[in-house]
């Protein structure tokens, strides 16, 4: 996914919340614009325990990326074609690039995107919106844990437990 817009210092934590349900939900890595170095290391730190392949990329131009992505573009925005709509070309897509903008969405995005995209046509978040996308794409995340985890939740009705990923339940 493409994350256009953060404000590095005025939003690191809905841009942090953005990367970690593109990771959770299933997605490979986050493009960033403009790109927030710290973020990446935060967010990197979080794949080290919970596993996953998940990384956080800057992108300085963010026009070159969506130019030069070889596959389908995914724009979410409330103005677009409906994602029930969408969804079946989504789903199909060989590569997909899903992107979401911030506070403003440069006008040029919805000329170069593939599909823009509404879940719903009401205004509401990037991360509820990426993660509708991705559960409708790819559907709920199962309770496995990701390669490479150092440690895994063990589900319980109540508490909390936590075990490092050799420990058995
Ligand atoms: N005012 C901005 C605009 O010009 O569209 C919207 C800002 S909104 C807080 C931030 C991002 O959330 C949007 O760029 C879009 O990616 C996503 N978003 C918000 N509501 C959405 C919806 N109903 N459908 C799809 N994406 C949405």
């Amino acid at each position: 996914m493409l994350r256009v817009g953060h404000r590095a210092g005025r939003d690191p934590r809905l841009t942090t919340h953005l990367a970690l349900t593109a990771r959770a939900f299933g997605a490979e890595r986050m493009l960033l614009h403009p790109p927030d170095p710290d973020l990446a290391t935060r967010v990197a730190a979080v794949g080290a325990r919970w596993g996953g392949h998940f990384e956080v990329v800057g992108a300085p131009d963010w026009k070159r990326a969506v130019r030069e992505f070889d596959g389908t573009v995914a724009h979410l925005t409330m103005y677009g074609l409906p994602l029930e709509r969408v969804r079946p070309e989504l789903r199909r897509a060989r590569r997909l690039l899903i992107v979401v903008g911030g506070a403003k969405v440069p006008p040029d995005l919805y000329r170069l995107s593939t599909h823009n995209v509404a879940v719903g046509h009401q205004p509401h978040s990037e991360v509820a919106a990426l993660a509708i996308t991705l559960t409708t794409i790819l559907g709920v995340p199962g309770p496995a844990a990701l390669p490479g985890a150092r440690q895994r939740v063990v589900p319980r009705r109540r508490g909390k437990r936590v075990v490092e990923t050799r420990e058995r339940p």
